[in-house]
Parts: C-alpha cells; sequence; structure tokens
C-alpha cells in the first residue's frame, strides 16, 4: 500500500476554482475579478514603466547571481523599510529594528509567525480582523499560532466597525498578538480614519497588545505612499511593541518576483541583535536566504530619483484607474441599470478590492444568469 493511500483530498483554493472557470470561458469579453492582481484597460497584467527601466539598468551590470545574505541586500532592508516607516521615523529607531527581505508579504507574514510562535511568551493566540484575507489563518496556523478574530466590517453599514473592534481589543487578554492591515483592507477595502488609528493606538497601548501590521497595499489606497504608511509610522513612533510585514507585489506589480520586506522593533541595539540572530536561524531553516533579482529592482527604484518619480507616477496610475473603475461601475449600477439598491460602499472603499455586499444566492444567480448570456 502507497504510503499516501490515506491522506485525504484537500478542498479546493476558492479564488483558484473561479480562475479554472474564467480560463475554460471562450467568451472575448471575459474578465477575472477574483485574482488580487492589477490589470490595465485591455485587461492585460502591467509591467511598471519603472520596474522596466530598472531592469534595464540592472542588465548592463552584468552582475553576479551569488547567494544574498540570509536576511536578503542589506541596501533594498534600508530602502524598503525607510518607505514604510518614513525618514524620519525610521532614523529614530533604525539601531533597534531588525529587519529581513522576504518573499513577499506571505513570506513576510511566515517569518513573524514563527518568531511569535517560538518566542513570544505572553500568547500563542493572534487575533485577527473579521473577515481577513484568506491565507492569514493558514499561514499563521502553519507556524503554531491559534487564530481568532475581533470585529471589524459591519455589513449593515458597509463600514468599519469602530465600537466592535475596540470594544473586542479590550476584551481581549493583556498582551495580545493583533493583526491589523496598515493600509486597502483586504477583502473589505474598509480602513479606519485617522481618528480611528488613534482610538486603536490608545487601546492597543492600554492593554500592552503585540501589533503586527500586514502592509500589502502601501500606495495604492491614495496613490501615496508615504500617506498610506500613516499607520505603521504612527505605532513605530510611539514606540508599540510590533512586527511590519511589507510586500512589493502590487504596489511594484513585481507579483511573481517576491520581493517583500519583514521588520520589527527591539527595545535597545543589544535586544535586536539578539532578535535579528533568531531571526537568521528561523529562515535559514525555512529557504535559507531570499532571491536576489526582485530586491534588486526595488532598491534601483526606490534609491535612484528618477525611477523613483517615475514610480509614484506609476503607482498614481494603478491607483487612478482603480477608482475610475469603481466610479464606472457605481454609475453604471445607479444609472445605466437604475439600480434602487444604496451602492454607495463601491466608491467609499479603498484599494483593489470590492466588498460588494451581495450575498452568496445573488452570487451564484450572477454567476448563472451571465454564464447563460455569456456561454449559451
Ligand atoms: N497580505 C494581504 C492582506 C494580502 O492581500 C496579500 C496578497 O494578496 C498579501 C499579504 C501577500 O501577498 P504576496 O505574498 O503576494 O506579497
Amino acid at each position: 500500500m502507497s504510503a499516501w493511500a490515506k491522506v485525504p483530498m484537500g478542498p479546493p483554493d476558492a479564488i483558484l476554482g473561479i480562475s479554472e472557470k474564467f480560463k475554460a470561458s471562450t467568451n472575448a469579453k471575459k474578465m477575472n475579478l477574483g485574482v488580487g492582481a492589477y490589470r490595465d484597460d485591455a485587461g492585460r497584467p502591467f509591467l511598471l514603466p519603472s520596474v522596466r527601466k530598472a531592469e534595464n539598468a540592472l542588465a548592463q551590470m552584468n552582475l553576479d547571481k551569488e547567494y544574498a545574505p540570509i536576511t536578503g541586500i542589506p541596501v533594498f532592508r534600508e530602502l524598503a523599510t525607510r518607505l514604510a516607516y518614513g525618514d524620519e521615523v525610521y532614523e529614530s529607531i533604525a539601531e533597534r529594528l531588525v529587519s529581513a527581505q522576504s518573499l513577499s508579504g506571505t513570506g513576510a507574514l511566515r517569518v513573524a509567525a514563527a518568531v511569535l510562535a517560538k518566542f513570544y511568551e505572553p500568547s500563542s493566540t493572534i487575533y485577527v480582523s473579521n473577515p481577513t484575507w484568506g491565507n492569514h489563518n493558514n499561514v499563521f496556523s502553519a507556524a503554531g499560532l491559534a487564530v481568532q478574530s475581533y470585529r471589524y466590517y459591519d455589513p449593515k453599514t458597509h463600514m468599519l466597525d469602530a465600537q466592535g473592534m475596540l470594544a473586542d481589543l479590550e476584551d481581549m487578554p493583556d498582551r495580545s498578538i493583533v493583526l491589523l492591515h496598515a493600509c486597502a483592507h483586504n477583502p473589505t477595502g474598509v480602513d479606519p480614519t485617522p481618528e480611528q488609528w488613534d482610538d486603536i493606538l490608545r487601546v492597543v497601548r492600554t492593554k500592552n497588545h503585540f501589533v503586527l501590521m500586514d502592509m500589502a497595499y502601501q500606495g495604492f489606497a491614495s496613490g501615496n505612499p508615504a500617506r498610506d504608511g500613516f499607520a505603521p509610522r504612527l505605532f513605530a513612533e510611539m514606540n508599540v511593541p510590533m512586527m511590519l510585514c511589507q510586500s512589493f507585489a502590487k504596489n511594484m506589480g513585481l507579483y511573481g518576483e517576491r520581493v517583500g520586506c519583514f521588520s520589527m522593533l527591539a527595545a535597545s541595539a543589544e535586544e535586536a541583535a539578539r532578535l535579528e540572530s533568531q531571526v537568521k536561524i528561523i529562515i535559514r531553516g525555512l529557504y535559507s536566504n531570499p532571491p536576489v533579482h526582485g530586491a534588486r529592482i526595488a532598491a534601483r527604484i526606490l534609491g535612484d530619483p528618477e525611477l523613483r518619480t517615475q514610480w509614484h507616477q506609476d503607482i498614481e496610475t494603478m491607483s487612478t484607474r482603480i477608482r475610475d473603475m469603481r466610479a464606472l461601475l457605481r454609475s453604471h449600477l445607479e444609472d445605466t441599470f437604475h439600480s434602487a439598491h444604496d451602492w454607495s460602499h463601491i466608491t467609499s472603499q479603498i484599494g483593489m478590492f470590492c466588498y460588494t455586499g451581495l450575498n452568496p444566492a445573488q452570487v451564484d444567480k450572477l454567476t448563472r444568469d451571465l454564464a447563460r448570456v455569456f456561454d449559451p
């Protein structure tokens, strides 16, 4: 008998299932709304001009393909964390900031979870927003953390359930681990306002919670990376014990290059050195060291004033189009189809995702009806 005879079939990935149906359709007008990747007006992936220019410049340099250090390319780590925390806060925390280039945002979360599971004594439970990105549960449980949730989205108002969220943060045991989405919350597109962030910060500090901040969309919420870095900047400035997971998949369109950064704030330089040694041991056992190509591109863009200006324009292009698409979708529903339903959340939500407010039965009906119209 095969050693794997008793391995059960795992459930299919919900999003990939939709992609399969998408691929199977022969309709020329088909659009895949399930995948979290930016597309241009022709429905094609968008290679950012800043990325193309950085790649061309790198190609001229005839760089070798030697291994990167365990924590990645040093200049990339510095530029990535400077981008996240802003120059001023970065300067004030640099000597006690531990950082590591990661396998995009998911890899940063996996390293964060491993460090927490191994060393964070007050708790091994992480609280995530309800709802949250589907993979959070997967990544955190794989590292040995238990996952619970706090209230976040109010389906009735399509807005943040600020009261519920603050009450749940209060009710958790002191020093709990709390995952916060820095901006462009996935999947709801609902972010706290600066005033609400102040309230969250106040409760987090009173309760001494540990914050794991996930920033997969810096620049995608407002079109301005500095503005979107508001939350990590605020929390680091106020010395909240925290980790930050950055992804450059969306804001540089480097999805498949797997470019990200993990960082954590220590109490002192001495503590940072101890933590860094443990982060290295964890990474060595997970994947040894990160890939070089994508991080070189990102470092080149962030470090070269001309390319950086181009990148800001590229982000503006993408975020403006996302906002335009939201406005168009809403106006079609309201003006073209005369829907009496309140669709204002389509334009008040932020980032790539639209939390439509449709229930599963409505989505099933749409899928059936559209399939009849488009693929008779
Ligand atoms: N975190 C959130 C909230 C996300 O939405 C995503 C991607 O969809 C990620 C992290 C990680 O993405 P990646 O590993 O591609 O950087």
